[in-house]
């Protein structure tokens, strides 16, 4: 499988790290435009769960720098990554100031974008082709599931035809594509979730990243969680799906992750991805990395 860390090394020919960004502060699915709420699984945070505190774009980015330098050593490279909330929900020249103030600071190789797919309009795909000739770009676009039924129940309020359109629209415009996939939404077997990412190969995805489902507090989720309407999926349980799911990727997918971990305040299940160590440790054991 071709991690991350391995075609960063063949992109950058170093490691890279990412500097997170909190720039866009709200989402369609939240304001009203799209839907009201949100996604069931995503917090308040809008799926960053930090606050930048008005810190310009720079300070952030040497606020991130600053934390993980001493490990990191002077030969890392960096990739701003805006990650809160819908980072494209802009006008595209908020956008553009934005992606240009992050590619101008001395530290920074690439730019990493995380937008929904109905969020692309042509005037910020124009700023989007614009950077890309610049400075790599990455796009993260939240599919979570190729299942339009799973996708009304999840309140992600676009259709996946959306997401295979968007796909499409950025990789002619120079971006790489990173797919979003969670694994044990409710009512989902595990047949939906692998078909899910068979599907965001096939419509083109560069790299991928794995989620398995956790419960946040004061989410939707919580409330079915607590009703007894699903239950979350065990650790060995999800590593067999993302083992499969691995089996289903052409070697030049990149896997950029093979699970998340929710805010450690906000987490009510599964605890057993709060263990980010252990969790890490298994990872390298199962999966040889
Ligand atoms: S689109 Fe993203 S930020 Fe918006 S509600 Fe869904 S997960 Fe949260």
């Amino acid at each position: 499988m071709l991690t991350a860390n391995a075609h960063y090394k063949a992109v950058f020919g170093r490691k890279m790290y990412k500097a997170s960004i909190c720039f866009s502060k709200s989402c369609p699915n939240r304001d009203g435009t799209k839907g009201t709420g949100g996604c069931i699984f995503c917090s308040a945070g809008g799926s960053g769960e930090f606050s930048a505190g008005g810190k310009s774009i720079t300070d952030q980015i040497d606020d991130a720098i600053s934390l993980v330098e001493k490990k990191a050593g002077p030969d890392a490279g960096y990739i701003a990554y805006f990650q809160s909330f819908t980072n494209t929900y802009c006008a595209p020249e908020e956008l553009r100031a934005a992606l240009d103030e992050a590619a101008s600071h001395p530290r920074i190789l690439a730019l990493s974008v995380a937008t929904r797919p109905d969020c692309l309009p042509e005037p910020v795909m124009e700023v989007i082709e614009e950077r890309a000739k610049k400075t790599p770009l990455y796009v993260e676009l939240g599919l979570q599931t190729s299942d339009d039924k799973t996708a009304r129940l999840i309140n992600r309020c676009y259709e996946t035809a959306m997401y295979d359109d968007a796909v499409t629209r950025l990789k002619e415009a120079g971006a790489n594509v990173i797919t979003h996939v969670i694994f044990g939404l409710p009512g989902e077997t595990e047949e939906q979730m692998l078909n899910s990412v068979s599907h965001a190969v096939k419509a083109g995805t560069d790299g991928i990243k794995f989620t398995c489902l956790y419960v946040l507090k004061g989410t939707a989720l919580e409330q079915m969680w607590s009703a007894g309407e699903f239950e979350v999926l065990g650790q060995e349980e999800y590593f067999d799906i993302v083992e499969k799911a691995i089996g289903l990727l052409p070697p030049e997918v990149v896997i950029h992750r093979l699970t998340g971990d929710g805010p450690k305040k906000l987490l009510l299940a599964p605890m057993w991805t709060a263990d980010k160590r252990g969790v890490i440790n298994y990872i390298n054991r199962r999966f040889g990395l």
